[in-house]
């Protein structure tokens, strides 16, 4: 069992941005930029191209949906979207609020925030999500 798929499963804490049937996503906890969010199927999969074309499609749009709730409660230009994939072997999406480009480079120090930012964060950003659907 992968961490992330033990984070779906409840046995590691994360901080929840969304949640549908087959997808979640939750902050990073060492993130480039303050909303810095992980989007993962729950289904364990390493490499995000082994996904099925359904559900690439399907997570995208999950991650577009999560994409718009991070812009509305984080002062961003875009958010960025990346794919790694070398650390944790669970597919996943890095959605990032940029202000520069620069923000998207992954050799960049990692911020730190309090639990209770990071709370924050995550609660603003679910209430945005759930407010849409
Ligand atoms: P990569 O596999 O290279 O895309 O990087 C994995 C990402 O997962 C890194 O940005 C880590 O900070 C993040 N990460 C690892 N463990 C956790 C965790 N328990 N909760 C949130 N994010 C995590």
């Amino acid at each position: 069992m992968t961490i992330f798929s033990r984070i779906v499963a409840g046995e590691i804490p994360s901080y929840k941005c969304a949640e549908n049937e087959h997808f979640y996503a939750f902050l990073d906890i060492n993130p480039l930029a303050k909303g810095h969010t992980l989007v993962i199927p729950k289904r364990e999969v390493d490499y995000i191209f082994d996904l099925t074309d359904q559900e690439l499609a399907d997570m995208q749009v999950f991650a577009k949906h999560v994409a718009i709730a991070i812009k509305k409660v984080l002062p961003c230009i875009k958010v960025g979207q990346a794919v790694l994939g070398l650390e944790v072997p669970h597919a996943h999406i890095h959605l990032v609020p940029m202000q520069s480009e620069g923000d998207l480079n992954f050799a960049n120090p990692k911020k730190q925030f309090t639990p209770e930012e990071m709370q924050q964060t995550a609660d603003a950003i679910r209430a945005a999500y759930d407010s849409a659907l």
